[in-house]
């Protein structure tokens, strides 16, 4: 039997996004089981606390876990990412590449990553053009200002900003909770 592919997708997700959706989505047909890796990183502040994200997260990817034989797994984690990525026993890790902005820091951890784990490989995805630009902190700052962020987040997702930033749900109707 073909030994299973395990792929690692690390990242804040605060909140997820249609573009962390798309990277998910293509990520999908590279593995067999995939890893999704919420970083606790309290130092950038969440909006989102790490349970409510990986609630989220776990959520929002219901409807494409096993749709084409692939596996999802929404976890927590607070260590090193390579640290992460080996308990998982996953052989890659996929970033998701927006513009020239993300590459010199991708660019950095790939090099530091590979001296820390020659035997991981991190594979980069670019999500479809409309979506390529949508940044979770952009999506939070047009929430908090009132602006309409339907586009680049899910239905559930735009009520929890909302919801987090006391405004009445879009359109008069839904309700952030569950
Ligand atoms: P981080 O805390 O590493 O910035 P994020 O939650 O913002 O984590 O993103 C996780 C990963 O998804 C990163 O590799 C990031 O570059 C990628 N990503 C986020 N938004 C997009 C997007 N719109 N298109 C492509 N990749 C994206």
């Amino acid at each position: 039997m073909a030994t299973q592919r395990i792929g690692l997708y690390p990242g804040t997700f605060d909140p997820i996004t249609e573009g962390h959706r798309d990277i998910i989505e293509r990520a999908t047909k590279m593995v067999d089981l995939l890893i999704v890796g919420v970083a606790v990183n309290a130092d950038k502040g969440p909006l989102f606390n790490l349970e409510e994200r990986v609630q989220m997260v776990t959520r929002e990817l219901q409807y494409l876990n096993n749709r084409d034989g692939t596996i999802i797994h929404v976890k927590p984690f607070d260590n090193l990412l390579m640290h992460f990525a080996m308990e998982q026993n996953a052989r890659i890790i996929i970033r998701g590449l927006r513009a020239v902005s993300d590459f010199e820091y991708e660019f950095q951890m790939v090099g530091m990553n590979d001296r820390l784990n020659p035997d991981i490989e991190t594979v980069f995805l670019m999500a479809t053009d409309k979506y390529q630009f949508i940044a979770s902190r952009l999506v939070k700052e047009i929430a908090r200002l009132g602006g309409d962020v339907g586009e680049f987040v899910s239905p559930r997702v735009e009520a929890e900003l909302l919801d987090r930033f006391g405004r009445p749900p879009a359109g008069g109707t839904g309700t952030a909770g569950d």
